[in-house]
């Protein structure tokens, strides 16, 4: 089978597995035609296929749920008779959730009558005490809320009434175009006013189906309104009633109509037409209208009653709207600029609770005390001269940093970071020598056991190799797949102090290991770490130093927001003699020249890399494709040479395993997909050939690249976009003008916005909801306010701050924990 055909059967698969989120594929299905097309056109499947699915697909965006499942099944029948009726196993599952208002009927008790056309909603009579802990009230004081809804509720995660105010929309519809009917276009979103002339219920399908037909008039022309298996508008429309509708035009037999509309009486408040309506992720037994209705009562009840906890000065300096009308404007914003200045407004409020309490953090350390090691410059100045090389300006300056905290009787909390390659390593060692050199302990975590491996050897080289700074077996190395027997033997040698430099995995903080006298805790590569990790290392000693190192350059400005209660050292200099990587971008076309390079390369005695993207987000499909790449390279490509591959779905035991044979070099050349780390040295190889490379942020090619050129050699980075796109292509040719990963990572800051330089699981910034990192100008502004208040109130005791305090305290306590 055309392999075109069998990507796209796999991703629709996929796509109904996720509940029709158009994320199956990364940048949705619009991403994926352009290559799509191209590669089906090549593989000679007829054009009229191709333009039928790109016709379907390329809507598919715009498209409900229940639309997008008809669409996939509509193509999967297409492939299906493309493929010669061979049977497919693709079952569509059904939507994931009602989608639809009516889908289940809500019983609602008699409305109150609110004024027709008003767009602000009037306060509505809540059972509920006035009082800001009222907020923390059941759901159930709803009065529509029993304890079947309250269930469905809390499958959202909705328990308390601040839990509703809080409960942002997915998305919006603006049906707030209000258009007679004779003006209607085809396509169109409004809402049309008019009087319901003729209300039908027919069976269809063989009597599966009830389609619920109306007529709405308004004097300038006729519409036709037409439901499916929707019980509301069956039972309540009659011929004589004033209605509101919203929705999309669509035609049918020449004629205009709306399919499955929003409907609600005139003299009803209106929520679902006529404005900017607002749309909620849902569970069973909750739909829309009833959630609507629910979250408006709450929020028009008690967003005009919110106190705001933001101090005035701060709104004013901020230029920032008040709460309640944030909160109110998040939900039923009365225009798309006053939802602009919602979101910002509540954006900031977390930006500013995260700063705020990393302040706080930092005080907390800098009040703290830390044994003093207070290093002679005539010790250091001996050890640095016992180096192979001197060290760079760059790595002196670290050095200088860390060895005044060490000596400050503070413990120090510094975040080291330097480009891949910079010589980070060195001045770690070096941190451990100063600490050590008066009988205490340090341990050095690190992401993977390769690096932990591969650390183990240079902190032999460097503190037991001469000068001796430590006997050998007082350094040792914990990984995973470490004997019990060794492991009891380092647990004893911890415990009683003789080991005085462990380094190692996650199994550094699961370990029950316990030691003598832990005084530094390194952490490498810190971005792969959670910060309960940096905790958990920091508390098997008793206040100990902090040092934690990552290559990822992140500007400063960002830095300084991100790990705000870290110190900062940069080393932004190459030790000499590097030569520079050089970096060409390829066409697809220019393929067969890469596969030459990489011959000659191996001819001359060197290895590559070959990195696959992760092009769905799917581990499994993902390792799929690269397994098939790997046999296609293998087969076709290099049918001489020993290829390795590693993919997310191997056992970390098989990764290390593949990792070690390439280092050693049994394989000539190591299939990569992206989601594995190889963070590694192996000086020999020479060549960095990343397929879809467009699908990278520069930083973290910048990452990849900088796994070649480790040793005295010329070494090749080869980038093949899989777009044609000339933008994005533009983007990756900075990557040959320039091999500094700052000026790099200031360019993805501009292009891509800071979310490049963000693990997912980053100090508390994935907790987020609002507040994406985009937009530096906010970050910024947070921050020059959190420190104005710091620096004023910095335990928030005045009165004016009470609520702030308070508030603070509930931001920190939703599981965003410690930051250390
Ligand atoms: P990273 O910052 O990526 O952890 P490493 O510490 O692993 O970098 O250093 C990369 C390589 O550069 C190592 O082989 C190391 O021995 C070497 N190196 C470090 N500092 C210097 C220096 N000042 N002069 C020469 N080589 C250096
Ligand atoms: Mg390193």
């Amino acid at each position: 089978m055309k392999s075109s055909i069998k990507k796209l059967q796999n991703i629709l698969k996929l796509e109904g597995e996720r509940g029709y989120d158009n994320r199956a594929v990364m940048g949705g299905f619009n991403r994926l035609l352009d290559n799509w097309e191209n590669e089906a056109r090549s593989e000679g499947v007829p054009e009229a296929l191709i333009e039928a699915i790109s016709q379907k697909l390329r809507r598919y965006s715009s498209l409900d749920v229940p639309s997008r499942r008809e669409v996939l099944l509509h193509i999967r029948d297409l492939l299906e008779k493309a493929s010669n009726g061979s049977p497919l196993d693709l079952p569509l599952p059904p939507p994931p959730a009602p989608v639809t208002d009516e889908s289940l009927a809500v019983v609602a008790p008699p409305v109150p009558k609110v004024e027709t056309q008003g767009r602000r909603p009037r306060p509505a009579p809540t059972a509920v005490a006035e009082g800001l802990a009222a907020l923390n009230a059941s759901v159930t004081v709803l009065p529509q809320v029993g304890p079947a809804r309250a269930r469905a509720l809390g499958r959202l995660g909705l328990r308390t009434l601040r839990d509703l105010l809080y409960y942002f929309p997915r998305r919006y519809v603006d049906y707030s175009q209000l258009k007679p009917i004779n003006r209607l276009w085809y396509g169109e979103e409004v809402t049309v006013i008019g009087t319901v002339r003729d209300v039908s219920v027919r069976p269809v399908r063989g009597g599966q189906m009830q389609l619920i037909e109306a007529v709405l008039s308004d004097g300038s022309g006729a519409l036709r309104l037409t439901w499916f298996n929707q019980q509301e508008p069956a039972r309540r429309l009659r011929p004589g009633m004033q209605i509101a509708v919203a929705g999309k035009i669509d035609q049918y037999m020449g004629r205009l109509v709306m399919n499955s509309p929003e409907w609600e009486l005139l003299d009803q408040q209106q929520l679902n037409t006529n404005r900017i309506v607002p749309v909620y992720s849902l569970t069973a037994q909750i739909t829309q209208r009833w959630l609507r209705r629910q979250i408006n009562q709450v929020v028009t009840y008690w967003a005009p009653r919110l106190a705001d906890y933001l101090p005035e000065t701060i709104r004013r300096n901020a230029d920032l709207i008040d709460l309640g009308t944030a909160l109110l404007q998040m939900h039923f914003p009365d225009s798309w600029e006053q939802l602009q200045a919602a979101r910002h407004r509540l954006a900031f409020d977390e930006i500013f609770f995260l700063q705020l309490g990393m302040l706080r953090q930092k005080r907390a350390w800098q009040e703290s005390r830390a044994r003093v090691f207070d290093t002679p410059a005539e010790w250091l100045e001996a050890v640095l001269q016992g180096l192979p090389f001197p060290l760079t300006n760059a790595q002196q300056r670290a050095l200088a940093d860390v060895r005044h905290d060490l000596a400050s009787g503070r413990p120090m909390n510094r975040l080291l970071q330097g480009d891949v390659g910079s010589g980070k390593t060195v001045v770690a060692a070096m941190a451990i020598a100063m600490v050590t050199r008066l009988g205490a302990q340090a341990a050095l975590m690190a992401p993977t056991s390769i690096l932990a491996e591969q650390h183990y050897q240079s902190m032999l080289r460097l503190l037991a190799g001469k000068p001796r700074l430590l006997p050998p077996q007082a350094i040792r190395l914990l990984v995973g797949s470490t004997s019990e027997a060794e492991k009891r033997e380092i647990r004893q040698g911890l415990s009683d102090g003789s080991i005085k430099l462990v380094i190692g995995t996650h199994a550094l903080i699961e370990d029950p290991v316990t030691f003598a006298d832990l005084q530094l805790a390194i952490v490498d590569e810190q971005h792969r770490f959670g910060v309960e990790q940096r905790a958990a290392l920091r508390a098997k000693g008793d206040n100990p130093h902090l040092l934690v190192m990552t290559a990822t350059p992140i500007p400063r400005s960002l830095a300084l927001t991100i790990y705000g209660d870290l110190d900062l050292s940069i080393i932004d200099e190459m030790p000499p003699g590097r030569q520079p990587v050089s970096t060409y971008v390829l066409t697809p076309r220019e393929r067969e020249r890469a596969y030459r390079l990489i011959r000659n390369q191996i001819a001359a005695g060197r290895q590559a890399f070959i990195i696959y993207p992760l092009i769905e987000e799917n581990e499994k499909s993902e390792s799929k494709a690269a397994v098939e790449e790997y046999n296609r390279l293998q087969e076709e490509v290099f049918p001489d040479l020993s290829l390795g591959l590693l993919h997310g779905r191997l056992r970390p035991d098989e990764k290390d395993e593949v990792m070690e044979r390439f280092r050693r070099g049994e394989h000539h050349i190591l299939v990569s997909t992206s989601v594995v780390e190889v963070g590694v040295d192996v000086p020999n190889a020479t060549v960095m050939l990343i397929e879809g490379a467009n699908r990278f942020g520069l930083a973290q090619l910048h990452q990849f690249r900088g796994r070649v050129g480790r040793g005295g050699d010329q070494a090749y980075c080869l980038l093949i976009p899989d777009s044609s796109d000339e933008v994005e292509n533009e983007r990756l040719r900075v990557m040959a003008e320039t091999n500094d990963g700052f000026v790099l990572a200031e360019r993805d800051l501009e292009q891509r916005g800071p979310g490049e330089f963000l693990g997912t699981r980053q100090s508390g910034y994935s907790e987020l909801q609002l507040a994406n990192l985009t937009d530096i100008h906010l970050i910024e502004k947070a921050r020059r306010q959190a420190h104005w208040l710091f620096e004023q109130d910095p335990d928030l005791q005045r009165p004016a701050h009470k609520l702030l305090a308070s508030a603070l305290e509930r931001f920190w306590s939703g599981g965003k924990g410690d930051i250390s």
